[in-house]
């Protein structure tokens, strides 16, 4: 990237710090984890890697059921075509291209409901007048982890008869009031993808209540076949091979040490943009164990620069930050005229003016110093 000549710039003195990094456990531990693979030639197809990991990933998630996939895309896909919807579902513009790309591809419309300025999830006071007869569920995101507001989202999908598909791709390991955030709604998705708080690999879970949601999902993942005579159900390839299960097994094993790196980074960031004006950093919410999955802070009037202007400045000084989430979803090319976005004052206004700045467990507090010192400049 190069310099531009308006602002200084560190290159020669300071290396690059990208927004993430994925984590790699010690070598020889993936080697001794996959060493059995040669032994039982077992590749993919719900394997003893598969079976191990989804076994401990039910525990370490505290839930009853769970299922593993390929990636989260698949698995969001395969949870709305088990629950059987149709016609339109609630959903949040502010968040990832798959949550909405999930629901189209099923050729369902997404109603995009405005978000909360504190959490950015969907304000659950607005879903109820999205509501009409062709709604058959509610798709929220836990956006960077922070959960929705479950109690109430679960009361309006009682009232109405609807299914709530939870997007926790960013939730992983989260917690309400000591329950675990995969015990919420009909089922939750959680990514394992590279980029994400925990991974193996590219990879997905779906978690949920009903026990008989775990043969269809075993089927809809492997083209719906019953048994060696009979396939029962259309379904798609979406399951996760050995080695994404074996790096899963092996990376559970460091995930709370890397949550605990995280949470002592973000509370450096915390600390060093307090006083900074216009510059908004989430602080922790009451009764919940956070996984701090993401740092994304809100550039306000009252900064005196705008986030756009921000971002140039980090990206010229070597700091790779995000403008996620940004475009909203409903402002997509692919969606902007077939959409209705014009109650999202909210999510409009986020994604104007919202950074997610670098985060990683392996990133230095000097780094973190910097990036700080470069904002208050
Ligand atoms: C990453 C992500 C997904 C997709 O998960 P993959 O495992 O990458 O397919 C879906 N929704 C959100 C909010 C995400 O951040």
């Amino acid at each position: 990237m190069p310099c531009k000549e308006s602002v200084i710039c560190n290159h020669d003195t300071f290396p690059k710090i990208p927004v993430t990094q994925p984590f790699l456990p010690p070598f020889e531990e993936y080697v001794q984890e996959i060493k059995e693979i040669w032994e039982t030639n077992w590749l993919t197809n719900g394997g003893p890697k598969h079976q191990k990991f989804e076994s401990l990933l039910k525990k370490h998630l505290k839930v009853e059921h769970a299922n593993l996939f390929v990636n989260g895309t698949l698995a969001l896909d395969l949870a709305i075509k088990a629950l059987n919807l149709n016609g339109e579902i609630i959903t949040t513009p502010f968040t990832f291209a798959a949550t909405t790309h999930a629901i189209t591809l099923n050729n369902l419309k997404p109603i995009f409901c405005d978000i909360e300025l504190e959490t950015f999830n969907i304000d659950s006071t607005k879903i109820e007048h999205l509501i009409n007869e062709n709604t058959s569920a509610i798709m929220p995101v836990h956006v960077f982890g922070n959960p929705c507001n479950v109690l109430e989202i679960e009361r309006i999908a009682q009232k109405y008869d609807l299914k709530i598909i939870y997007d926790a791709a960013h939730a992983f390991g989260v917690e309400i009031n000591g329950e675990a955030i995969g015990n919420f709604g009909d089922v939750s998705m959680f990514s394992m993808h590279a980029t994400k708080v925990f991974h193996s690999i590219e990879g997905g879970a779906l978690t949920f209540k009903d026990k008989n949601l775990m043969n269809i999902f075993n089927k809809l993942k492997n083209f719906g076949i019953e048994s060696e005579d009979s396939v029962s159900m259309i379904g798609t390839n979406a399951k996760m091979n050995e080695f994404q299960a074996a790096m899963g097994i092996v990376n559970l094993q460091y995930i709370d040490d890397l949550i605990m790196k995280r949470k002592e980074l973000t509370f450096l960031y915390r600390e060093l943009l307090e006083n900074v004006k216009g510059i908004k950093v989430h602080q922790d919410l009451p009764n919940v164990k956070h996984n701090y999955s993401y740092l994304p802070i809100l550039i306000e009037y009252e900064f005196g620069r705008t986030r756009d202007e921000l971002y140039e400045y980090l990206t010229s000084n070597g700091v790779y930050c995000r403008k996620y989430f940004y475009p909203l979803c409903s402002d997509f090319d692919c969606y902007k005229n077939n959409v209705d976005n014009s109650d999202l004052f909210n999510a409009q206004y986020v994604a104007e003016r919202i950074l997610t700045l670098p985060l990683y467990p392996q990133m230095k507090k000097e780094d973190v110093s910097r990036i700080c010192q470069l904002i208050r400049n």
